[in-house]
């Protein structure tokens, strides 16, 4: 579905992907997540005007409210392909910042153990919903050093703000 609007030149573009909630990984959506995400890339290259985007990989949060190791670690790779995929444009569009975060955790997760040998990981929940517990920001690219150390996850929109202020408003 979305390769037949590879070459749309709408101004503003909308798409419902499903009428409920897309499958999870495990119950075969694909590569989805990775196909949109470049899809997006490319509507926007393709206007040649500066961008926000926003990637949401949503059900590593459903795999923490059903305490679903293998749902978190096969959403968690899905993401991962995006991010790779993300990081490649930053490269060669190094006036692109791209930020990698989490709304909150899900589960109270801790890591018991694993094995890097056998790319095993045991997960113990501590909670079936969202919890305290910090989680990291990446930043990779231009002003990517603006979002170090320990914040509220309020500023990162602050952050993002005074960048757009700064840069966008010229
Ligand atoms: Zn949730």
């Amino acid at each position: 579905m979305v390769e037949s609007l590879d070459e749309t030149d709408a101004e503003r573009l909308g798409y419902f992907a499903a009428k409920g909630s897309l499958p999870k990984k495990l119950e075969g959506r694909g590569a989805y997540l990775l196909n949109s995400s470049a899809f997006a890339l490319d509507f926007f290259e393709r206007k040649k005007t500066p961008f926000f985007l926003m990637i949401e990989a949503a059900n590593i949060d459903s795999g923490g409210h059903s305490n679903s190791t293998s749902t978190i670690v096969s959403e968690m790779l899905d993401f991962d392909e995006v991010i790779g995929k993300i990081i490649a444009y930053v490269d060669v569009n190094p006036n692109t910042l791209l930020i990698i975060t989490a709304d909150h955790e899900t589960g109270g997760v801790s890591i018991p153990q694993g094995d890097i040998a056998t790319s095993t990981v045991e997960l113990a929940y501590h909670s079936d919903d969202h919890t305290g517990i910090m989680v990291p920001v990446f930043a990779y690219g231009a002003h990517s050093g603006d979002f170090r150390g320990v914040y509220e996850n309020t500023e990162i929109y602050h952050k993002i703000m005074k960048l757009v202020m700064e840069f966008h408003q010229k």
